[in-house]
């Protein structure tokens, strides 16, 4: 393989796949996104690497790079944060190596949305609570589809996991509320998850950004927000005296 693309996981630098270690360990060339993935992964970087950061780059500059690595036989790692598939912008690059003739693979990563859900110990597919998980993001720059604003998937009330939209977390709000969310719903924000400076807040969908404000935050983070974040809801239907099942008569 040419060109391998690799997700560095979220942060924490033990969190890259074993396979995708080694392949870091084995590149020519590793361009790296600078944004967010980890610079401790670079001591992976065997000597004499050339390494790369793409947030100065533009995709046809990336592409250049990998084009001219791998015809001179090298061996060249993309690597990007958390898992290439979610907000990597990775099927253009793959678009653009496909038209070249170039050969690639993809390595899957811990995405974030996995790792804040471990820092908030939570499980996201609670039995009767919620079943689902929406990951999505407030429309910035780039566009969302009609059918998929926030107010419309809140409509489902399912867990739901935001990128890249905690610096419009007042806009987030509202339209979790207006799709029917109410503003008791529980909703947590973690930054840079599995990072040494990982930052946890908690609250509801009235409170949360005042908090989030008042601690500074406004990127680098993930939204959750849904009922599942609500245990005791769950739990106190099923452990209830007056609940009888199966196993247990009602009180
Ligand atoms: N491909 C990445 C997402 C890239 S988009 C992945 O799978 O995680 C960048 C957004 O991801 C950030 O704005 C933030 O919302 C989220 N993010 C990335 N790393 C994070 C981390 N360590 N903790 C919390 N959110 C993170």
């Amino acid at each position: 393989m040419q060109v391998v693309f690799v997700g560095a996981g979220p942060g924490d630098p033990e969190l890259i796949t074993v396979k995708g270690q080694r392949l870091l360990n084995q590149a020519d060339v590793i361009i790296y996104a600078g944004s967010l993935v980890n610079p401790k992964l670079l001591q992976l970087a065997k000597q004499g690497a050339s390494i790369y950061n793409s947030a100065s780059m533009t995709l046809e500059e990336v592409v250049a790079v990998m084009e001219k690595a791998v015809a001179a036989g090298q061996k060249v790692v993309r690597l990007h944060t958390g898992d290439p598939s979610i907000y990597g912008a990775i099927q253009e690059q793959m678009d653009l190596l496909d038209k070249k003739n170039i050969s690639y693979e993809v390595i899957p990563g811990v995405s974030s949305f996995l790792a804040v859900a471990a820092a908030l110990k939570q499980e996201y597919t609670l039995p009767e609570v919620s079943q689902t998980v929406i990951i999505t993001r407030l429309e910035g720059r780039t566009p969302v589809p009609e059918k998929e604003k926030l107010a419309l998937l809140a409509s489902h009330a399912a867990t739901m996991c935001i990128f890249l939209s905690v610096h419009m977390l007042d806009s987030v709000v509202e339209e979790l509320i207006s799709g029917g969310y109410t503003p008791e719903t529980p909703i947590a924000v973690v930054q840079k998850a599995t990072w040494p400076d990982q930052k946890i807040m908690r609250g509801t969908l009235a409170t949360i950004a005042q908090t989030v404000r008042d601690a500074g935050v406004d990127r680098t983070a993930m939204i959750v927000v849904g009922n599942c974040l609500n245990n005791e809801y769950a739990l106190s239907r099923l452990y209830a005296p007056e609940f009888g099942h199966m196993f247990r008569e009602a009180k």
